[in-house]
């Protein structure tokens, strides 16, 4: 599972948000970590098509990205933002349906593969109390673990996620990370941006640093995530020892 990127720019009208771009992604699980505005989020709706580029390439999986369909395309990503959707009164349940729509047949309906998997996924994600209840009624964590079962259960090769543990207390952080690892031992590849180094540091193997569009620094995580680094990333004179 490789993603490459080659040269790429991106513009939002004329103002330049990525600057020529290259790097593969090679890893089970892969960090973005940089300041607001570095350009993290524009990248993951690069990967997963939601954005599309004109300038440079893109390849995933050894095949240019603008070959796949929307629906293939839907069913390699799953992309769990870390914005406020409404979700129109819907319970737990109808939300994580939702992520089956790339398998729906012609009509819409699911067929008992469909249900098999949404039942392994809300097991797995301890969801099972919650299934009837509307989602306006969760509290912050538990709506980002239903974010998180409707991604698994679009079954994509990908799981991009964006800043996953905002707004997040620590039981419920420790939690993601648990889940996370589940993630990766279903064979799902992890992507995810984050400010927090530490999050970062227990949950990536391969880690890219960003900054004003212009990727500073990779490699391993284990390797990078040091303090020099991230007075650069960050321009600090001097990183206080609690931070990492
Ligand atoms: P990050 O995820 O690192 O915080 P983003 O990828 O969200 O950064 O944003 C990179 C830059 O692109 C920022 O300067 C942001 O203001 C700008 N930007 C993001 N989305 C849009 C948009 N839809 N229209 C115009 N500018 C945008």
């Amino acid at each position: 599972m490789t993603i490459n990127l080659n040269n790429v720019d991106f513009y939002f009208d004329k103002r330049k948000v990525l600057s020529d771009v290259s790097l593969d992604i090679t890893s089970e699980s892969t960090g973005f970590l940089g300041p607001n505005g570095s350009g993290k989020t524009t990248l993951l709706k690069i990967f997963s098509g939601l954005l599309k580029i004109k300038h440079g390439e893109i390849d995933v999986n050894n095949k240019g990205i603008k070959k796949y369909s929307s629906n293939d395309l839907a069913k390699l990503f799953a992309f769990v933002s870390q914005d406020y959707e409404p979700t129109f009164g819907f319970s737990v349940e109808e939300v994580i349906e939702m992520g089956r729509y790339p398998y729906l047949n012609k009509f819409g309906f699911m067929n008992i593969d469909d249900k098999k998997v949404i039942d392994k996924i809300i097991e797995l994600l301890s969801l099972n109390s919650l299934r009837k209840i509307h989602t306006d009624e969760l509290s912050s964590g538990e709506k980002q673990k239903v974010r998180f079962a409707r991604a698994l259960v679009q079954e994509p090769k990908y799981i991009l996620l964006d800043e996953p543990t905002s707004n997040l207390d620590l039981s419920n952080k420790i939690l993601i990370l648990d889940v996370i690892k589940d993630i990766i031992s279903f064979g799902t590849t992890l992507i995810i941006t984050s400010h927090d180094l530490n999050f970062i540091k227990q949950s990536t193997k391969q880690c890219f640093m960003i900054s004003d569009g212009v990727i500073q620094n990779s490699g391993k995580t284990k390797d990078i995530l040091n303090h020099s680094n991230i007075e650069k990333l960050y321009k600090l004179d001097s990183l206080p020892d609690w931070v990492l």
